[in-house]
């Protein structure tokens, strides 16, 4: 029988990359939480709405449909954003835009929808502690500010967006401030989740630490 898993951690701990992978060799589908507060920053950003009114951004989400293809591809309104969404400075506009009750019941109300029949593996930042307080396994991800700027760094490179590591770094450190402190579900480990620091840990050596708890759970 499927289970939900939830991953939880701060930006760039290798929460969507670890969750990709398992998901495809558990046969599970990934639902990349933060792609949906990533849409909802760059579709005000793109309408010009004001990122510190609330009601109009809860208005904007009522009106707009946000959709993942199987590839792990973002659409709003049916028109695919991956790759806008990653930009640094939409990072920043979705920590902005989180700490919004009315965006988070609309997103999170989203997110148990899709996860209902289970076999997800959900990544962000509350989904052990509010959105899915049952799934079956909880990780919480960490790593140091540097080994996740770097990672960061180079995930920019990779897909060709323009990047600089200071001011990566530099963000990295105010999105954990704004995360953890903001008052609506901050980020913060469920009491029943397992740490995991990954700083000096390679991608194969995390899912193997992932696939153990799995196997805990079977047994
Ligand atoms: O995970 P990612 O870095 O793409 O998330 C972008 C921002 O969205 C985070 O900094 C955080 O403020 C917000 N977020 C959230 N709750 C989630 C996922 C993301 O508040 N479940």
């Amino acid at each position: 029988m499927k289970i939900n898993i939830a991953i939880d951690g701060p930006s760039a701990a290798g929460k969507s990359t670890i969750a990709k992978m398992l998901a495809k060799k558990l046969g599970y589908s990934h639902l990349d939480t933060g792609a949906m507060y990533r849409c909802v920053a760059y579709q005000s950003v793109r309408l010009g709405i004001d990122q510190n009114d609330e009601a109009a951004l809860a208005a904007m989400i009522d009106s707009m449909s946000i959709d993942f293809d199987s590839d792990g591809h973002v659409f709003i309104n049916h028109e695919d954003v991956s790759t806008q969404i990653r930009e640094n400075q939409i990072s920043m506009v979705a920590s902005n835009i989180s700490v919004f009750p009315s965006v988070r019941e609309r997103l999170v109300q989203m997110q148990r929808e899709i996860a209902k029949n289970k076999g997800y593996i959900m990544d962000g930042r509350d989904i052990g502690t509010v959105v899915l307080p049952d799934a079956e396994l909880k990780v919480f991800m960490i790593a140091s500010v540097e080994a996740r700027a770097k990672r960061r760094y180079e995930e920019y490179l990779q897909k060709g967006i323009e990047a600089d590591f200071k001011t990566i770094s530099e963000d990295i450190e105010k999105r954990d401030y704004q995360d953890t402190h903001r008052l609506t579900s901050p980020l913060k480990k469920a009491t029943d989740a397992v740490e995991i620091d990954t700083s000096d840990m390679s991608i194969e050596e995390v899912r193997c630490a992932i696939e153990q708890l799995l196997e805990a759970l079977n047994k």
